[in-house]
Formats: C-alpha cells, structure tokens, sequence
C-alpha cells in the first residue's frame, strides 16, 4: 500500500499519466497532477482522486523549463509536505524520418521527454536524498529499447531516459531511493490513436499477446515499483509490450 506517500505523475490529466494517478491513489497515495495544456482533464483526474477518498492537487507546469519545474515542487511541498514517488511520464512526440527532421521537431522531443524528466529527476532527488527514500520511475519506450523507424527524436529521448535512470539509480542508492523505468509498446491512447490505420495493423501484428496495451497496464507496473515490493529493484527497465520487444 502506498498509504501516507505523495506522488508527482506529470501529464497526468490524460492517457498513461491519467491511469498511474487513478491506480496509485487507490493504492492509497495523494497526488499532485501535472499538466500542461489540458486543465479540465486534469481537474477531471483530480475529481476522481478525490472519490477515491485521496487528496490531489492540478498544478499546470510546461515540464521543457526548468523554472516550471521548480515550482511543480515547491507547489508539492506546499500543498503535502512531502515527495516520495515521482513519475515522469509526460511526453510527445513529433515524429519523422531523420532525414527530413527539422531542428524544430528534434529539440522538441529532447526538451520535453529528456530534459523535462532530467529537471523533475533533479528535484524529487533534492527532497528524497533528505528524506532517504523514495521511488523515480519514468516512462521510457519500447522506441527507445529497439529503435523505431521515424522517431529519431523520440527514439534518443526514451533511450537517454534509460541512461538517466541508470546513472541516478547509482547516485541516489546510498539515500535510500530506487530509480527505474516502464517501456510500454503499443498502448492504446491519443498518442496512438493518430496513427494511420496501416501503421496501427502492421504493429498490432508484431505484439505475440495480440492486443495493444491499455494505460492500465502500465500503471499496474508503475504502481509495483512504487510499492515494497519493489524495494529491491533499482536501475532497471521493465517492458510492458505484450512481448513485442522479445528477442
Ligand atoms: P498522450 O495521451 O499524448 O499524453 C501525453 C501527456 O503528456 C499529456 O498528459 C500531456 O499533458 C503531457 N505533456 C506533453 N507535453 C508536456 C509538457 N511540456 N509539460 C507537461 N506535460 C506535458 O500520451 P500517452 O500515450 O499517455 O503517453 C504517456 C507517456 O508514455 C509518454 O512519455 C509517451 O512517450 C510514453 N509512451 C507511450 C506509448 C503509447 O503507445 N501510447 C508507448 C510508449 C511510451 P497536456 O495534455 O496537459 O499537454
């Protein structure tokens, strides 16, 4: 259970970040729901949290500026007195082929899914090496496990996130606070939900359990390494893809 704890999940109004609020409050821990754009869903999810018997807090923060960060944080303590999970989950995606990629849609990508979980990294370890615990789990991708035609942006931010994960597992394991991170495959959000029709069958056929994922799924992991059980787990990858990155 996850009783007492408080967990920042950023782009929590919808999809993935929505689902790991939802699952970890009813696990029993208050959250503080980032967004950047979507604030009715994101005082949606607060709502449901609330039903939940939970406390939660909207805080609108552009995770690309470090200033907004800051304040994410300062907003947290404020409002909970305490950190003790951080999910970095928000992220977009601009894709294209690397030969025709602009500046533009690289450093996008990098800005938010690599420097944004770098600047929420660097303040949730400032508040757990205090407090000698706590759980940084970030949502990578399968793209950034295997590579994915496209997505060069998005492929070396998920991967960097990896790389993240493994040096802060190692800085941060003396204080107490395990890092990790969850590669979801193909799940079934508005990210996804873009795709041509092509695309979509074409992947839905490389997944042996035959069917995408939902955001469910990858909550449920996200909450296992949130919880004891998963104490003695640090720096690792899990991969919730219903085995399309097997091999
Ligand atoms: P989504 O439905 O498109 O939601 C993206 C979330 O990121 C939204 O909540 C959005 O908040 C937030 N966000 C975007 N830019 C932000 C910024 N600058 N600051 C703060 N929040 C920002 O995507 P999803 O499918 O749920 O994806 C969630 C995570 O899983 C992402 O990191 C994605 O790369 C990863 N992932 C997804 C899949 C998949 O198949 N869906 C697979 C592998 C990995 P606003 O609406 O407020 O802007």
């Amino acid at each position: 259970m996850l009783t007492g704890k408080t967990a920042v999940v950023t782009g929590a109004g919808r999809g993935i970040g929505k689902a790991i609020a939802l699952t970890l409050a009813e696990r029993g821990a208050d959250v503080v729901v980032n967004y950047s754009s979507s604030r009715e869903a994101a005082e949606e999810t607060v709502r449901e949290i609330e039903k939940k018997g939970r406390r939660a807090l909207a805080v609108q923060a552009d995770i690309s500026k470090e200033e907004d960060c800051i304040r994410l944080f300062e907003q947290a303590m404020e409002a909970f007195g305490s950190v003790d999970i951080l999910v970095n989950n928000s992220g977009i995606t601009r894709d294209n082929l690397a030969v025709r990629m602009s500046e533009a849609e690289f450093d996008a990508v990098i800005d938010t899914n690599l420097k944004g979980a770098f600047f929420c990294m660097k303040q949730a370890g400032k508040i757990m090496m205090k407090k000698r615990s706590g759980r940084i789990i970030s949502i990578s991708s399968i793209s950034g496990v295997k590579g994915n035609a496209g997505q060069i942006n998005y492929c070396a931010a998920k991967a960097g996130v990896i790389g993240m994960t493994k040096c802060l597992a190692k800085e941060l394991a003396s204080r107490g606070v395990t890092v990790n991170a969850v590669a979801p495959g193909y799940i079934d959000t508005d990210m996804t939900a873009v795709l041509p029709q092509k695309i979509k069958e074409s992947v839905l056929a490389q997944i042996p359990l035959g069917r995408m994922g939902t955001p469910e799924d990858i909550a449920r992991a996200v909450a296992f390494l949130a919880s004891d059980d998963g104490s003695y787990i640090t720096g690792q990858v899990i991969q919730v893809d219903g085995g399309m990155g097997i091999g």
